[in-house]
């Protein structure tokens, strides 16, 4: 009841965009009765949680906050959903994000921008495209929320909230019952406030699954971190990538690495400079393999089986398909759709798609050869974001392809590589805004990330 008078409250900061108070209540009812019968408490028991409204959940509306889907109701849980609920967790409700979660502002949705609740009068945006769920967590109405990182999207928005931005290894999390954007990258992620709250979360959802072909088969065995002061950074060496000294970068964000860097370094971690060559490459090769698999995902929305249909009568079936998806798709996702089906034409696909492939390979590369080959570094540090918060009116500004570009420069190569990463505040800006530093390690470093990701917060 607590949460849902803070959502309440919170109205205008537009991060739960439907609350779930049946849910709500029946769990917490399972919870309290669990406790008064002194019996084993879950993992999750009675903590509440907020869902980005891409994840189904059984007979509740799950919109993308796409007018397409604005009125279905799925007939099965997603996965993560469902092992949050076994272990305990109470929902209270699902939150904004960018329309089909392309995006990295939470500003492309049917139900209006999520405000950063930072500087609140300042105008700021949340980031995104999970802004609902790091706002939900910021703003104190939920302790956890569920997000999906594409290429960014829940780092993004946790470093400019000043939350915990958890993207585990790619296949460790299952995506069963997550609406796709780009199924070889989408990863299921946690926004909290701590990195304690981080890891039983992940311990809650985390491990194969029969739905996902693509989850890990092994199973999985639950982290543990020390306590802070228990954690020695003896054996850690950090490699501080030179490419992520890129163009826009702020003096505030460099200022903020360099700290920790330092920091890590006289408290015995081993800390080296590293070059991943293929970075700035990330950019165009996740722009041609999103658009690519966005153009195959989203030809199942034609209006017949499922989510909006048009009302024209008159029309052929042709007209229908056109008139629905017209109707129902924001120009962020029909351009998508355009330039992914032309990546994949007969003549193109060579050029485009296969070459976009060979690239993601020689990025994936670049991650092997700092973490295994070369310097044999356990983490890598970089900022999470290149600035602050940016301001509503001049992130609109800028078209959706450039906010990528510029917004995702150094979250985007964990997505191309599957490997963990990690965004962790560190403090405020001189506008009152947080800043972060981003950790990544190698696919399944979960426990190791985790530690220095505790012994930094
Ligand atoms: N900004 C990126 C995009 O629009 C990443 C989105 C995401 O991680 N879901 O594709």
């Amino acid at each position: 009841n607590h949460c849902i008078d803070v959502v309440s409250r919170q109205k205008k900061l537009n991060a739960i965009i439907r609350l779930t108070p049946e849910i709500a209540r029946s769990k917490s009812k399972e919870s309290s009765e669990r406790f008064r019968n002194g019996e084993v408490i879950k993992k999750l028991d009675g903590v509440p949680i907020a869902i980005k409204d891409n994840f189904c959940v059984k007979g509740e509306p799950t919109s993308c906050a796409s007018r397409m889907l604005e009125n279905f109701c799925p007939t099965y849980d997603a996965t993560v959903y469902a092992r949050l609920m076994a272990h305990g967790a109470v929902l209270i409700g699902k939150t904004n994000l960018d329309e089909f979660a392309m995006g990295s502002g939470t500003v492309d949705s049917i139900f209006g921008h999520t405000r950063n609740c930072y500087n609140e009068n300042g105008g700021y945006i949340s980031g995104g495209s999970s802004g609902g769920s790091a706002v939900a967590v910021a703003s104190g109405s939920c302790f956890a929320g569920i997000g999906s990182d594409t290429g960014g999207s829940v780092r993004n928005p946790a470093s400019y909230c000043g939350v915990v931005g958890f993207k585990p290894t790619y296949g460790l999390v299952s995506r069963h019952g997550l609406i796709p954007l780009v199924n070889s990258m989408d990863t299921p992620s946690i926004l909290t406030r701590t990195i304690d709250d981080c890891v039983t979360v992940l311990n809650a959802i985390a491990g194969p699954d029969n739905k996902d072909s693509t989850t890990i088969n092994r199973p999985f065995v639950d982290i543990s971190v020390p306590n802070g002061d228990e954690i020695s950074l003896k054996n850690v060496k950090v490699g501080i990538p030179r490419e992520y000294h890129c163009e826009g970068l702020s003096k505030e964000s460099l200022e903020t690495w360099m700290k920790i860097a330092d920091l890590l370094e006289e408290n015995g971690a081993q800390v080296v400079d590293v070059s991943l060559p293929n970075t700035a490459s990330s950019i165009f090769v996740y722009t041609i393999l999103n658009q690519c698999e966005v153009a195959s995902n989203m030809a199942r929305y034609d209006g017949i089986e499922f989510g909006h249909r048009s009302h024209d009568e008159d029309s052929s079936t042709e007209q229908l398909y056109a008139r629905t998806r017209q109707e129902g798709f924001n120009s962020v996702v029909k351009n998508r759709i355009l330039s992914g089906n032309y990546y994949l034409l007969r003549r193109n696909y060579q050029t485009y798609f296969e070459k976009a492939l060979k690239v993601r390979r020689l990025i994936s590369n670049d991650f092997q050869n700092v973490f295994f080959r070369n310097e044999r570094v356990s983490v890598l540090l970089t900022p999470t974001t290149l600035t602050d918060a940016p301001k509503l009116e001049e992130f609109v500004k800028r078209n959706n392809r450039d906010q990528c570009a510029l917004q995702d420069f150094c979250t985007q190569p964990a997505n191309m590589a599957g490997v963990p990463a990690i965004s962790i505040p560190i403090k405020l800006s001189s506008n009152g805004l947080p800043l972060s530093v981003q950790l990544m390690g190698p696919s399944l470093s979960e426990q190791s990330l985790l530690t220095v990701a505790k012994w930094i917060e």
